[in-house]
C-alpha cells in the first residue's frame, strides 16, 4: 500500500535532528524558534529540479545531502551558523527506498552541522526538491558581498573546478585522460555528488573578510557578482589557482583551469580581505587576486591579460 503523506512525513521527517532552540518543531502549522538575546537570523532558500541542478537518475543520497549543503553554502557565505531547515518536496510518487536514501543523505549533513528540520510540505508531481536554511550569526556581522575595496586581497576556499569536472564524467561530456586513476575519477565525482559546505569558514571570517560569496556558478562569474556589489572590479591570476591533482589528472591543465574559472556546483567560499589584514591561522584557502579599481574581471597569466569568457551558469541565457 502506498506510504499516506501523513505517515511519510512521520517516517521520515518528524525526528530529523532536535535543538535546545527549538520551540515547536515539526506537526504543528508552523515552526517556533527561539533566537538567542544578540543575534540574528540569516535566511536562505535554494530549489533543485531534476535533469537542471543534477542529472535525472543520480542517487537519492547524493540529492538529499546536495539539497541541503546548497542552502548551508549561502550561509556559510554569511557568515552564519546553521541551525534549522524546511523541505519542501516535490515527489513522482512515495518511493520508500528513494525516501530512505534521500533522507540518509540529507541527515547526515544535517547532524553534522547541528541543523535540526522544523517543518517542511509534501506534494506530488515532478521531482523538486526546496529547501530552506535559517542560520544565526551576531548582529551586524553578517558578511556581504559589496563590503570589499579596491587593493583587497581575493581568496578561495578548496579546489575549484572538481565539482564541474565530475559533473562532466558523471555526464559522459568529458572523457579523462588515459593515465588518470580511477580514484581520482572517483574523487571528482564526489566533489559534484557529495560537496562541503564551508561553514565553519565562514564563521571565522566574520570581522576579517570584507566580502564574500560562495561558488555556485562558477568562480569568475561569482567573483564577478562580488566585484560589482563592491562597486570595483576584480583581477585573478590562472596560475596561482588552487587545482586539485585529480582535476589536473582526469582533465589535463588547460581544461583543469576552465572548470575552475568557469565551472559550478562547487559550493566554495570566495572572499577579499584587505591587503595589510592578517588572516586568521590555519584558514584552509589560497590568494588568487585582488579587487581592483574600475570594473569587470581581469583574468591573468602571469603579467599578461588573457581573453576569458568569464559569464557563470544563468537558468535564462541562450
Ligand atoms: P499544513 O497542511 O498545515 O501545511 P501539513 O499536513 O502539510 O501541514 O504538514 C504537517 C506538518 O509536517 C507541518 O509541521 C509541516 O511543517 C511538516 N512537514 C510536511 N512536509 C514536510 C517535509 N517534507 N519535511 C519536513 N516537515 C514537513
Ligand atoms: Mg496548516
Amino acid at each position: 500500500m502506498p506510504l499516506s503523506e501523513f505517515a511519510l512525513i512521520e517516517r521520515y521527517f518528524r525526528d530529523l535532528g532536535a535543538r535546545r532552540d527549538t520551540r515547536i518543531g515539526v506537526g504543528d502549522d508552523g515552526a517556533v524558534l527561539a533566537v538567542p538575546p544578540g543575534q540574528e537570523v540569516v535566511a536562505v532558500v535554494d530549489t533543485l529540479v531534476e535533469g537542471v541542478h543534477f542529472p535525472a537518475g543520480t542517487a537519492a543520497r547524493s540529492i538529499g545531502h546536495r539539497a541541503l549543503a546548497v542552502n548551508l553554502s549561502d550561509l556559510a557565505a554569511m557568515g552564519a551558523t546553521p541551525a534549522w531547515a524546511l523541505l519542501a518536496l516535490t515527489l513522482p510518487r512515495a518511493d520508500e527506498a528513494w525516501l530512505a536514501e534521500f533522507t540518509a543523505g540529507f541527515a547526515a549533513l544535517a547532524r553534522a552541522h547541528d541543523v535540526q528540520l522544523v517543518g517542511g510540505d509534501t506534494t506530488a508531481g515532478p521531482l523538486t526538491i526546496t529547501v530552506q536554511a535559517l542560520g544565526l550569526l551576531p548582529r551586524g556581522t553578517a558578511l556581504l558581498r559589496g563590503g570589499g575595496q579596491a587593493g583587497d586581497l581575493v581568496f578561495v576556499t578548496g579546489t575549484p573546478g572538481d565539482a564541474a569536472g565530475g559533473l562532466a564524467l558523471l555526464q559522459e561530456r568529458m572523457r579523462a585522460r588515459p593515465d588518470a586513476a580511477a580514484n581520482s575519477l572517483d574523487a571528482l565525482r564526489d566533489r559534484f555528488l557529495f560537496p562541503t559546505p564551508r561553514c565553519a569558514t565562514g564563521a571565522r571570517l566574520r570581522g576579517v573578510a570584507s566580502a564574500c560569496i560562495d561558488i555556485s556558478d562558477g568562480l569568475a562569474g561569482d567573483l564577478a557578482k562580488l566585484a560589482a556589489a563592491s562597486g570595483c572590479g576584480a583581477r585573478v591570476d590562472v596560475t596561482q589557482l588552487p587545482l586539485s591533482a585529480a582535476l589536473l589528472a582526469v582533465a589535463g591543465r588547460a581544461a583543469a583551469e576552465h572548470f575552475a574559472l568557469t565551472g559550478g556546483d562547487d559550493y566554495e567560499l570566495c572572499f577579499t580581505v584587505p591587503a595589510q589584514a592578517p588572516l586568521p591561522d590555519g584558514l584552509a584557502c589560497t590568494a588568487i587576486g585582488q579587487l581592483v579599481e574600475g570594473r569587470g574581471l581581469t583574468v591573468c597569466r602571469g603579467g599578461s591579460v588573457i581573453d576569458f569568457s568569464h559569464s557563470g551558469f544563468d537558468h535564462f541565457a541562450n
